[in-house]
């Protein structure tokens, strides 16, 4: 059994590789309006692709809602989920708040809107949306009505509903026997489908990273490419450094092991760049392969995969630092501190799906008093480091979700240690 596992997540990364080059090379070498682009890319590549992330997103809604029920009717007692939520949310808060500051270091070291040529950047209109304000952020966790937050897929009130129902559940213990069996068994269906729309990863990997390689291709990098490798620096040493010294300080795993485990998962959110999509694979790895009991991680992934966006902060923290350069507008000690407040906020209003770290992104720009159209400016490229970046947010929800359990003595290490 374990050796097939193994095969999927060196087919998963085969094909994402494969998936890329083939993309790069029919952007560069296959002329556009030919079959290319309604058999391939608008044909085979949308369709499987596009097919595979439905299927995964099919799970999301059910899976937390009766997982979440599971976990917290077996964790039962308030007082300890109360810990277990506190714990999870200081570690996101924190992990965010040292990204951005990893992000603006770096960015004070690449320097990468000095010297710009601002002419050869192309521009695109960028529309901002609309601002809730924070009271109503808070009182939007409370559903009006949970059924109507289940179909429009709200994270957080639906988190809370079946956080609720677990407790009660829990209380009534026998008398409510059915209804707890009736989640707990329907929790198993989902798992059972997570298994079977798993194996469908290799090819919907590829035919998704083909189709966007091809569409994006490099065009247009060239003056950002200092911008765009001081994103992925600041990620990688967020991923490879930040995170794994907190592995090893909190719970003396072995990091690497850890990182290898997981990559998988992180070669789907870079395939589909959307952090909710991987929620069911996320679970599913930490418990099959890491030993994370799910009583802990139903709760905490898809609270992280909703206000955990370490990556998102890290890409708005370096943008800030571009723009004031660009723009050479000086930023005071004051307005870093503001930066690392605001991008902490916006992190958790991020939405877990493509590109709205772009779009709270002018949230941290008018705190700080940089221009919006900024924005247009690095919007173009962004595809790219959407990818690269919703792989960094879901990685830091599990390296929380790991040291949470561990500590909760909910972390199987025999399960972990296994090859
Ligand atoms: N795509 C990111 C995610 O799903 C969010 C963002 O930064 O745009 O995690």
């Amino acid at each position: 059994k374990e050796k097939k596992k193994l095969g999927l997540t060196s087919k998963i990364f085969i094909s994402l590789l494969l998936g890329a080059v083939a993309g790069v090379l029919m952007h560069y070498y296959l002329p556009a309006g030919t079959l290319k682009d309604t058999v391939l890319i608008n044909g085979i590549f949308y369709v499987v692709g596009n097919g595979f992330l439905r299927l995964m997103q099919m799970l999301v809604v059910p899976l937390v809602f009766c997982s979440l029920i599971c976990g917290s009717m077996s964790i039962g007692d308030t007082k300890k989920l109360g810990k277990v939520g506190i714990k999870t949310m200081v570690f996101y808060l924190a992990t965010t708040a040292i990204a951005i500051s990893v992000a603006l270091s770096i960015g004070q070291l690449i320097s990468p809107g000095i010297g710009l040529d601002m002419s050869a950047i192309q521009k695109a209109d960028v529309t901002i949306g609309e601002k809730t304000s924070f009271a109503d952020t808070l009182l939007n966790i409370i559903p009006t009505n949970p059924i109507k937050s289940l179909a429009d897929g709200e994270m957080l009130p639906i988190i809370l509903f079946a956080v609720l129902i677990g407790i009660i559940l829990a209380k009534l213990g026998e008398n409510a026997e059915i209804v707890a069996n009736f989640f707990s068994q329907f929790n198993d269906v989902m798992m059972q489908m997570t298994m079977i729309v798993m194996k469908f990863a290799p090819y919907g990997v590829f035919c998704l990273i083909a189709k966007t390689f091809s569409t994006v291709g490099f065009d247009g990098i060239g003056p950002l490419l200092k911008y765009m490798g001081a994103v992925l620096l600041a990620l990688v040493v967020q991923c490879a450094g930040v995170y794994m010294l907190f592995l090893y300080g909190f719970t003396r795993l072995n990091p690497f092991r850890f990182l290898k485990k997981f990559a998988p998962v992180m070669g789907f959110a870079f395939s589909t760049a959307t952090s909710n999509a991987t929620i069911p694979m996320s679970i599913e790895t930490l418990a099959t392969k890491m030993g994370v009991s799910k009583r802990i991680s139903s709760f905490t992934i898809p609270l992280g995969a909703t206000i955990n966006m370490d990556g998102t902060a890290i890409m708005q923290g370096v943008a800030v630092i571009f723009a004031a350069q660009a723009y050479n507008i000086m930023l005071t000690p004051a307005d870093y501190i503001t930066v690392i407040a605001t991008a902490t906020l916006a992190s958790v209003g991020t939405a877990g799906v493509p590109g709205v770290g772009m779009i709270t992104l002018s949230m941290v720009f008018a705190a700080v008093g940089l221009p919006i159209e900024a924005i247009s400016m690095i919007i173009g490229i962004d595809r790219i480091l959407d990818m690269s970046r919703t792989a960094v947010n879901i990685t830091g929800d599990a390296v929380c979700t790991t040291i949470v359990a561990h500590q909760d003595g909910s972390l199987n290490k025999e399960v972990f240690n296994r090859k």
